[in-house]
């Protein structure tokens, strides 16, 4: 029988949650354990596709091509496993089977109401979870308790570990312990009364896991244990970490968690196995070749979620080279207003992420061709390679009205255009090109290279694409198409010959696959010419 874990958060939202989920999961996995997780959004959206990253931050897609929350990233990056739909349940997806199941006559004769049709909907998305292959499923309910929203995931959680029992299943709330600076203390009241908020609805939890700036004193632990009915050895301590979020697993083990986890599920605790892990922190805190800095050219830069997995993935390339990766994040609109020189002078790297809509397109564009001209390494990502497109035809080529439809519909050039089946799609949720779709690779090519593989599969989020009408005349100019989707010719990954050290493009989201002890073979090498461009 599957064992389950719901993690719930409270006092203030932004805790880490995700990150403290994902980082139990990568334990209990390096304890030998098989491990499944999941997210449960309250809010109304039947998936984030459709928000913009003010609200949401990043989306991030999994291989089955559902777009949904960026915690998901930490999942597959912290505990090494793959999400897929039933990864992520939000309300707008619950009450749409629900109701779509009343319009098919499902609930004939009966009032259909929260509790316990709702209710049941989301204890149905937990038993996903469920399988031979799965020992422990982690559900992480998005939001803070007190929320109105969150209220029929928490009678959904209370309900299923009532009918699984204690042994089944556990209830790990996170909160946070502030420190106030003019007493010079640190409060306990706020958790406290959070973990109110839960007894009221009839969950005790059996783990406290406390975010605090400064170490937890064992008066605070014996105070939160007895006023929130959580043994003392499960006050877990949360302190922010130094360096890099790669460091909260270590220093949960230090106090066992996992350990504790497995008594109270009465499973056997086999040995905890992270030394690479460490070796990989080490690295991220003291690398030995150096320092490079990389300039992410995008328009929500002052968001920090907004390019979370590409953050990550340079952090990713970097371990692999052991350097430190400083990221310069750049508004596109800037270089716009001031040009290309005043903000990526002296860059090691230039990366252009992905992206909708008109608003920064020049800047990014001027981006690349400051990155084409001065040979400094590239590497563009779904918009990013439409406007490397952009770029070529405009510059090189010499077609100076050369655009994508999306934003000039009545371009005389066309360069990236509407899919032939995208075109009578009016709908905006879930209907891009989404999820993993092969590729096949050109030999001896700097993809080629970095992959050392012909064969590869990749994660998609866009509509348009490379017009292959412009093809020939962009290969007789040297732009290289290094990677093509052998199902329909569409192109993948484009990338210079000549004398250019490193430029490359993929139509697909490679940040997506890099995980912190593997960096995805084209963030590894584009950090690796970067590198080199310093020396
Ligand atoms: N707006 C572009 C498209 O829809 C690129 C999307 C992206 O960068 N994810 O094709």
């Amino acid at each position: 029988m599957t064992k389950h874990i719901f993690v719930t958060g409270g006092v203030v939202s932004s805790l880490g949650k995700g990150i403290t989920a994902a980082s139990i999961a990568f334990l209990l996995k390096r304890r030998g354990y098989r491990v499944k997780m999941q997210k449960l959004d309250p809010y109304l959206n039947v998936d984030p596709g459709t928000m913009s990253p003010y609200q949401h931050g990043e989306v991030y897609v999994t291989d089955d091509g559902a777009e949904t929350d960026l915690d998901l990233g930490h999942y597959e990056r912290f505990a090494e496993i793959t999400c897929s739909r039933d990864s992520n349940y939000t309300t707008g997806k619950i009450y749409s089977s629900v109701i779509q199941r009343e319009r098919e006559g499902g609930y004939l004769g009966k009032t259909v109401q929260v509790i316990p049709h709702i209710s049941d909907e989301i204890k149905k998305a937990i038993s996903q979870l469920d399988g031979k292959d799965v020992d422990i499923a982690i559900t992480e309910i998005g939001g803070t308790v007190g929320d109105i929203e969150s209220l029929p995931f928490l009678e959904a959680i209370r309900q299923y570990r009532h009918q699984i029992g204690r042994e089944n299943g556990l209830f790990m709330h996170l909160t946070l312990v502030p420190y106030i600076r003019a007493a010079g203390e640190m409060k306990t009241k706020p958790s406290q009364q959070s973990v109110g908020i839960l007894q009221e609805i009839g969950i005790v939890p059996d783990i406290l896991v406390c975010r605090c700036e400064r170490p937890l004193s064992d008066e605070h632990k014996e105070k939160l244990s007895l006023f929130c009915n959580v043994k003392r050895e499960l006050v877990i301590e949360e302190q922010d970490v130094k360096n890099s979020i790669y460091e909260v697993p270590i220093e949960l083990a230090k106090q066992d968690i996992d350990k504790y986890i497995l008594e109270l599920f009465h499973m056997h605790v086999k040995d905890l196995k992270i030394d690479d892990w460490i070796q990989m922190v080490n690295t991220v805190v003291s690398p030995k070749s150096g320092e490079i800095e990389i300039a992410v050219v995008g328009k929500y830069i002052s968001l920090r979620d907004a390019y979370k997995s590409i953050y990550e993935a340079l952090t990713h390339g970097g371990i692999a080279n052991d350097v430190r990766v400083h990221i310069r994040m750049i508004e596109s609109e800037d270089i716009e207003k001031d040009g290309a020189e005043k903000y990526l002078s002296g860059v090691n790297g230039i990366l252009v992420p992905g992206g909708f809509g008109d608003r920064g397109i020049p800047g990014k564009i001027d981006a690349i061709r400051y990155a084409r001209e001065n040979k400094i390494p590239f590497l563009g990502i779904c918009l990013g390679m439409q406007c490397a497109v952009i770029e070529f035809t405009r510059n090189v080529l010499g077609h100076a009205t050369a655009n994508s439809s999306e934003f000039d519909p009545n371009t005389s050039h066309p360069v990236i255009a509407l899919m032939e089946d995208q075109k009578k799609i009016t709908a905006k949720g879930g209907t891009m090109r989404l999820g993993q779709y092969p590729c096949v690779i050109k030999d001896k090519t700097k993809a080629a290279l970095a992959y050392g593989s012909l064969k590869i599969n990749e994660r998609h989020r866009h509509r348009y694409e490379f017009n292959p009408l412009f093809k020939a005349e962009c290969e007789k100019h040297g732009m290289i198409f290094s990677g093509t989707c052998p199902d329909n010719n569409l192109t993948e990954i484009i990338e210079l010959s000549g004398d250019h050290p490193w430029f490359v493009a993929c139509q697909f989201h490679p940040e997506f696959k890099s995980r912190p002890l593997s960096a995805h073979p084209l963030f590894r090498d584009f950090i690796k010419a970067a590198a080199k461009k310093q020396a």
